[in-house]
């Protein structure tokens, strides 16, 4: 039942009342007795109506709060999504031996040298910085993701004395 009906429901309420006024007016024993039992009927409607009302407004209350959690959480996302674009925005593709890439900053490659290297797959595909570290391997060098593990030749040579 709608708030429309409990509106509804009152005014014919009024209208019982009205008919028991006039009942007890006329001594009418029966038709006060059948306006009581109208009036109780009339009243149970309301207590109905009103009970199934408040438990909508509890729901709706409900349902609210997930909305507002589900929009904190997208905030959330955004605010994260904003700060990756950013930061993958400050790194270009570099080619560190032929053919072997991997993400320069912009800044630093414009006057130089980059001061670190970082995994390209990382970076775009799970949004991972993994700073490339520098490890010898037999007759060379190569730049190791620390994430994915994966090894990029530089085409630099160990510098074997014997
Ligand atoms: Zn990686």
């Amino acid at each position: 039942m709608e708030i429309a009906t409990i509106s509804a429901t009152l005014g014919a309420l009024k209208t019982s009342i009205d008919l028991i006024k006039s009942a007890v007016a006329a001594h009418d024993e029966s038709k006060i007795s059948g306006a009581l039992k109208d009036i109780n009927d009339r009243i149970f409607q309301v207590q109905n109506a009103s009970l199934q009302a408040q438990e909508k407004m509890s729901s709706m209350r409900d349902e609210i709060e997930t909305l507002k959690d589900g929009k904190r959480q997208l905030s959330a996302r955004v605010a994260e999504l904003e700060h990756q674009k950013s930061d993958r925005e400050k790194y270009d593709l570099h080619e560190l031996s032929e053919g072997v890439f991997v993400l320069a900053k912009i800044e630093a490659s414009q006057n130089g040298r980059s001061s670190h290297y970082l995994c390209q797959p990382c970076m775009d595909n799970v949004a991972k910085k993994g700073v490339l570290q520098r490890e010898s391997r037999p007759f060379t060098y190569i730049l190791s993701c620390p994430i994915c593990k994966y090894e990029y030749p530089t085409g630099e040579v160990v510098d074997v004395r014997f």
